[in-house]
């Protein structure tokens, strides 16, 4: 190793440090990254990533996108048993607008992917990249922090150890984080910690039992009297697959289950028999997880800081862990960019915990929630779940779960304070395309700041064009179409159902600029003849007056 001094230390190349290393070093920043494994962990673990993280991948793999395989879900559905997999009670499935799925041109709210393929890519694209120095199989063993940084590692072939230095460190060392503990991080839990059995499954769609046939897309089962609330996912989809033969099952495990003895081939077998045909199957992996719903009290600490799991750990639910991790990773990047090439002070790495807590707290009670209501088994819980059922599943109507999954906007503490009125409009907000086909707002260029303008964005473009390019804005035109106006640019027509329009008059309710964070983060809503407070607004978020 020629360079023992960085700009950045990354320690872990699990998918979130892999992430922030190529971000960085795209940033003309220099990084060392450091993984105490030699090869990335072989097994799925997160299998599902929503609109905004493949966004952020396609734009880091660049050449190599077209090898990441992954499919766009396109129904999940809930059900009260195994039995009744055809009757769900509920379903999350994105609209059909003009005899189009949604999103599903691109990539939509849930795509199934391959973690270990994923680390590979990134892998490859760190090997590629020539600004990152990636030291795997060396383990972190001390840290202090001085004028800068140091570390000191041990290559574990060798058992040589070196001590390097950088301006930043960044722990992104997964949910036992020496980073966190070194930085004296405590954690606080925001719920119980539970068990499940996760078992991958490799087989044919034929082995798939009669009555279990569906497109890419997952039930989730309560089996209230099973008493096995059980995930059961397809990741390929009937005409749009891309990664073959895969099913995931995630079984919660109950008080008395034996670990050790349902983990066996004959117990998984009968497990998934319900779902699919035994000889059929080949099964990849099973491993029991403890999920634990868990948040560092504080992210910073100098210029140390954590990212991904080493942050924050949440249930599965609504598959949101890496999701999570990334959107979050964005924002630390760009605000160690901005510092170190002296466009922000450096009181704008203090905002990284205070932008990213209050989201990355409610999608960890969000999922918590979502998983006490599907997953609960208590017998009043199951009384309302079937008069629920009876008044809508049953009927074939059953309750359009869409909309609770797909993430709310919100507020930062103190960001400037949108109305409440229109908090919720923009992630269910669809335009059409040029081509016609219906995408949602939520998956146009989510990792950038925006501006959202209603109808005309004249009168904000020449104060854009006076703020520095590195962090200009996004600036976004929306029309309701009514007068004929088709998509073209950045200048977005809404789809034309009722609820479309309906959702366009929410957004611009009382308002005619709504400016967005990147992911769902709302900053504020204005008035025409207040784009000069807009932009100043806009800049305090940079620390820039
Ligand atoms: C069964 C399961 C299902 C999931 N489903 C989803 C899903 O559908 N969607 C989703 O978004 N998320 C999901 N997740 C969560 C997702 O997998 C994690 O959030 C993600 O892997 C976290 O990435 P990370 O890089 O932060 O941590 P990790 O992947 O844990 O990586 C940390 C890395 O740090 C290295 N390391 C640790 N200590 C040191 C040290 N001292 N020195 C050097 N290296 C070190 C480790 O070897 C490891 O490679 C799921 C997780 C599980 C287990």
């Amino acid at each position: 190793m020629e360079n023992e001094e960085f700009d950045v230390i990354i320690v872990g190349g699990g998918p979130i440090g892999s992430i922030a290393s190529l971000l960085l070093s795209k940033k003309g920043l220099s990084v060392c990254l450091i993984e105490k494994n030699a090869t990335p962990y072989p097994f799925p673990r997160g299998i599902a990533l929503n609109g905004f993280t493949m966004g952020v991948i396609e734009e880091l793999l660049g050449e190599k996108w077209p090898d990441f395989d992954y499919t766009t879900a396109i129904e999940v559905g809930y059900v009260l048993g195994k039995d009744r997999m055809n009757e769900p009670f509920g379903k999350m499935q994105p609209p059909v607008i003009e005899g189009e799925i949604l999103d599903l041109d691109h990539y939509g709210f849930i795509n199934w992917f391959n973690q270990p393929q994923l680390e590979r890519l990134l892998r490859a694209k760190i090997d590629d990249d020539g600004g990152i120095e990636a030291l795997y199989g060396h383990e972190a063993l001390v840290l202090w922090e001085d004028e800068k940084n140091y570390i000191t590692i041990q290559n574990n072939s060798t058992g040589d150890t070196k001590t390097l230095s950088s301006d930043y460190l960044i722990g992104a060392d997964g949910g036992g984080s020496f980073v966190r503990k070194q930085m004296g991080s405590e954690l606080k839990s925001l719920g119980k910690s539970i068990h499940f059995l996760i078992v991958d499954i490799n087989a044919p769609r034929s082995a798939l039992q009669p009555g279990k046939e569906f497109d890419a897309g997952g039930h989730q089962i309560i089996d209230p009297d099973g008493k096995r609330p059980t995930t059961f996912l397809l990741c390929e989809g009937i005409n749009h697959g891309t990664y073959k033969n895969t099913f995931r099952f995630e079984f919660a495990l109950n008080k008395n289950d034996d670990h050790a003895k349902i983990q066996s081939p004959d117990s998984i077998k009968k497990l998934v028999s319900p779902y699919l045909v035994p000889d059929e199957i080949k099964i990849v992996r099973s491993t029991i997880y403890k999920f634990n719903s868990l948040i560092s009290k504080e992210w910073r600490k100098g210029n140390m800081f954590t990212i991904g799991d080493a942050t924050h750990q949440t249930s599965p639910f609504i598959g949101q862990g890496l999701n999570l991790g990334v959107r979050n990773t964005l924002n630390l990047v760009n605000k160690i960019d901005l510092v170190s090439k002296g466009v922000s002070e450096d009181r704008l790495l203090d905002r990284y915990q205070v932008e990213c807590f209050p989201d990355s707290e409610f999608i960890i009670k969000q999922s918590l929630f979502m998983g006490g209501l599907l997953f609960n088994v208590k017998p009043h819980i199951n009384l309302i779940r079937g008069i629920i059922h009876r008044l809508n599943g049953a009927r074939g109507k059953p309750i359009d779960l869409f909309p609770a999954f797909v993430p709310e906007t919100i507020t930062i503490p103190n960001g400037f304070k949108p109305k409440k009125s229109s908090q919720k409009g923009y992630p269910m907000y669809n335009y059409k395309t040029e081509e016609g086909l219906p995408r949602s707002l939520r998956t146009y260029n989510p990792t950038k700041y925006r501006i959202l303008c209603k109808d005309s964005s004249g009168d904000v473009d020449g104060l854009v064009q006076e703020i520095p390019a590195s962090i200009q804005p996004l600036v976004i035109s929306l029309s309701d179409g009514k007068n004929g106006k088709k998509t073209s640019g950045t200048s977005l027509v809404s789809c034309q159902r009722d609820e479309d329009l309906k959702m366009h008059q929410k957004l611009f309710k009382g308002v005619d600029y709504v400016l967005m964070a990147p992911g769902y983060t709302m900053l504020g809503t204005y008035t025409k003849g207040q784009e000069k407070n807009m932009i100043s607004d806009y800049l305090s978020m940079f620390c820039l007056v």
